[in-house]
């Protein structure tokens, strides 16, 4: 059996299939408030270049009007615009479809939410949730709270593995309403986040997909207007076995349906979002 099994991985090997490339079967989804990518890119930390290199992404996403945090990010949880789910600013509308936290603890999957800013915890409705963290950034200050929220993942990720982790860094924004968009304090705001990120990466199991992204951008000291500062949004989907590729068209309603059908689960009928890209596992490996 030991001889048929090697001759066997030699095969794979040589067919350029690894065996060892585990299939993507969880979600990180990381999403930093306020985050343009023109501030992703200037800010240089090293880690958005070794992202780059295993993504597929884009510096041209799109997010909804408005571009205000809560709106945005039940679209991106809910695959509709704002007048589909009905919260069109910070104050929560119960959506008349499920959301992610609602579809995937329907398949049996395990869904925990970490975030630093206590609105977000309507984006998923009750029992579909099993662990909720909330460390509020405007407690212990924006860097502070990424920093602890960022150690609750760990945390997690050594131990429970759960099949979907939602990460929410909030400073960026916080910083981007103080100091304005694209100034020096921004850019260091979005350094300690990949930071933060560069911290996850090495404990990261092999079978996550990791979703990186923005709900909106900034210009000056806000957001919410249809300009490109506030509407242009990085998205990027990271493995290790994928390869560099630029996604066209991306709007924050795809994102789910994608991580969804990228690791196997079932996006709901109701969602209105595309699937940006269908088989990102073994098969690219072999282009
Ligand atoms: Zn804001």
């Amino acid at each position: 059996m030991d001889r048929l099994r090697k001759i066997f991985t030699i095969l794979m090997i040589l067919t350029g299939i690894t065996c060892e490339a585990a299939e993507m079967k969880k979600i990180i989804l990381i999403v930093v408030d306020g985050m343009r990518p023109d501030g992703m890119i200037s800010c240089g930390h090293p880690l958005i270049g070794q992202l780059k290199k295993h993504s597929f992404y884009t510096f041209r996403g799109r997010t909804v009007f408005p571009s205000v945090t809560l709106p945005c990010h039940l679209s991106l949880f809910h695959s509709v615009p704002p007048e589909i789910h009905g919260t069109i600013d910070n104050k929560f509308v119960l959506p008349p479809l499920p959301g992610a936290g609602e579809v995937m603890k329907k398949q049996g999957k395990e869904v925990m939410f970490f975030y630093n800013w206590a609105e977000l915890r309507d984006l998923a409705r009750p029992d579909s949730l099993k662990r909720s963290v909330l460390i509020s950034s405007h407690d212990y200050g924006g860097k502070a709270a990424a920093q602890m929220i960022t150690d609750e993942v760990i945390r997690v990720l050594k131990k429970e593995q759960p099949d979907f982790i939602f990460l929410h860094l909030d400073q960026p924004d916080g910083v981007g309403h103080e100091h304005y968009w694209m100034t020096e304090e921004y850019l260091q705001a979005l350094r300690d986040c990949f930071d933060c990120i560069g911290r996850i990466i090495p404990v990261l199991p092999e079978d996550y997909l990791l979703v990186l992204l923005s709900d909106h951008g900034g210009h000056r000291g806000r957001h919410g207007t249809e300009l490109p500062e506030d509407m242009t949004i990085p998205v990027f989907f990271y493995h290790s076995s994928l390869v560099s590729r630029e996604l066209p068209g991306a709007n924050i309603i795809d994102v789910m349906p994608t991580a969804l059908v990228a690791t196997g689960m079932e996006p709901d009928r109701a969602w209105q979002g595309k699937v940006l890209f269908q088989t990102i596992n073994h098969k690219e490996k072999e282009k």
